[in-house]
């Protein structure tokens, strides 16, 4: 890879890196608390995609590794502990001692994410590509910020009074919604579990973790130290496997109570579609995006390019809010994009363990020939390839930072999203004309305004139908910041107390008032 030339690797560099590779240590599945075979033997390669070499075999789950997972959670919600540890209404005693309750054994579990960031990242950068230092330094420790928010929560969770007639006294109860699926992708694999398994386990909830069958390694990691951190058995069960196996029997089961998704708007449908099917389960969905970066003609022009590759190009755009249509407003555009074409220059692309590398490689072989031939929609298309527009480097799943201008609405590199780092630059005249073109999409993620006029930065917010917006900054993302989809982008949300609220039934309870002169 040496010798491209916005790529910074050397022969040295690589030597040092193989020393931060971790041991594999954990590849059998996560049930009832022990690592165990896949009922069929069968095992999967996971792949490191800076070579596209086996890194390992994990165990391959299907339906019935599936329903031995989905029974030890039952088990763990009707009779265990977890549910009934104090911070759940389900029991109105706590047999339990304080230093088992769920706030307790949450933090703890983040500290041990903490005290095990390095080995994490690391796994995440052999199996995902991620870059090692932002795991290290971002990723993992934000995934042990997220566990130790939700367990500031699990010992608040309360219901309301209620008015009610004056006949009644009524309360709410806010109970544990059961058994949960978690269905994660492989982008941020880390950060995905605590973001799911966080809340869910605050709620009182006990769950079955199906990772992506690119990126299993951290997950069954993350396993290891739920058993360390004391939560009991069954709680949080991993299930290693395939998506339209080990996933579907998730979906499909009839004995989960919820199914909460991360991946393709795709595989959501059929997610939905498994639950209604089966059981009715509850569904939230967080699917793709093709987000908005608005930057009007009154920016800061350094700081909008910025935000621009940042928002297009972070984590190798394998983000599903990865703000990939940038409209750039016509008094700028000429100016905006010879400053993108300097900036560009100075992306660089290497190994993910490099410390300087911004851009590690794409999670698989697929995924890197299904974003090569989106670019070469791009070029056939018409629309000008200002920067990279192939494979980065020849080994490995390595791609140019890529930037289409002069790109038009209806071109397939403006309409589907590409998870992959392209960027395609539109121009645009007025405020009206941009809400309405940004707008037009199947999707609503998230979306970037950049501007320094009050008036543009409301006006705008307000108008673009997606679920997170940010002004003058990307991806702000923050556990106290609920983040999820409009339109096809899905429902239900993520992180914040609403990430909270989605594990949680309401109950409604009302007794009369004996002394009241109307009974
Ligand atoms: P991406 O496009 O990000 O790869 P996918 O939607 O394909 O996202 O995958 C996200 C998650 O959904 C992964 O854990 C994958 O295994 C799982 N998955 C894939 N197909 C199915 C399916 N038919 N039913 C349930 N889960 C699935």
């Amino acid at each position: 890879m040496s010798g491209e030339s916005n790529g910074k690797l050397t022969e040295a560099a690589t030597v040092k890196k193989m020393e931060l590779i971790p041991e594999i240590k954990f590849t059998k599945l996560f049930i009832n608390g022990q690592f165990v075979d896949s009922v069929s033997g069968k095992t999967f390669e996971t792949i490191d995609p800076r070579t596209g070499d086996v890194i390992t075999k994990v165990a391959q789950g299907i339906k019935e590794d599936i329903d031995l997972a989905v029974q030890a959670a039952r088990d763990a919600f009707d009779d265990g502990p977890w549910p009934r540890l104090s911070g759940a209404n389900v029991q109105l005693y706590n047999v339990y001692a304080d230093d088992q309750q769920r706030r307790r054994i949450l933090m703890k579990l983040a500290d041990l994410i903490d005290a095990n960031a390095e080995e994490l990242a690391a796994l995440d950068a052999i199996d995902g590509g991620k870059l090692f230092h932002d795991g290290k330094n971002i990723d993992i420790p934000g995934a042990a910020e997220t566990f130790r928010y939700y367990a500031g929560v699990a010992d608040k969770i309360h219901g309301e009074t209620l008015k009610m007639s004056r006949e009644f006294q009524a309360y709410t109860l806010r109970e544990p919604i059961g058994v949960v699926g978690h269905i994660i992708p492989w982008n941020f694999p880390t950060q995905m579990f605590a973001m799911k398994v966080g809340p869910a386990l605050a709620a009182g909830c006990t769950m079955i973790v199906k990772p992506a069958e690119q990126t299993p390694l951290s997950a069954l990691y993350c396993a290891h130290l739920t058993k360390l951190a004391g939560i009991p058995d069954g709680a949080v069960n991993v299930v290693t496997g395939y998506g339209p196996v080990a996933g579907a029997a998730i979906s499909s089961h009839m004995d989960i109570d919820k199914v909460s998704f991360t991946g393709s708007t795709e595989v959501g449908r059929l997610v939905m579609q498994a639950a209604a099917m089966s059981n009715l389960k509850q569904v939230s969905l967080e699917l793709g995006g093709k987000s908005p970066v608005i930057i009007f003609d009154d920016a800061e022009l350094d700081k909008a390019v910025d935000l621009a590759l940042l928002g297009s190009l972070y984590n190798k755009a394998k983000i599903c809010v990865a703000g990939s249509r940038v409209f750039v407003q016509e008094g700028i555009y000429v100016e905006f994009v010879k400053k993108l074409e300097e900036k560009v220059r100075l992306w660089v692309v290497g190994d993910p363990f490099d410390v300087d590398s911004q851009q590690g490689p794409q999670v698989e072989k697929k995924q890197f020939e299904k974003i090569l031939s989106y670019i070469e929609h791009g070029k056939r298309e018409g629309a000008t390839l200002l920067a990279g527009g192939k494979r980065f480097g020849q080994k490995g799943f390595y791609i140019q930072p890529t930037i289409f201008t002069d790109v038009k609405d209806d071109m397939i590199i403006a309409k589907e999203e590409i998870f992959g780092p392209v960027m395609s630059v539109l121009k645009f005249k007025t405020t009206g004309e941009v809400i309405r073109r940004a707008n037009a999409t199947k999707y609503g993620l998230a979306a970037g305004v950049i501007t320094n006029n009050l008036d543009t930065a409301n006006t705008v917010s307000r108008s673009i139908r997606a679920g997170v917006i940010w002004i003058n900054c990307y991806f702000a993302f923050d556990r106290d910041s609920p983040y999820g989809g409009y339109k096809m982008s899905g429902f239900g949300r993520d992180m914040g107390i609403d990430g909270l609220d989605k594990y949680l039934h309401a109950k409604s309870v009302a007794t009369p008032i004996y002394n009241s002169p109307w009974l």
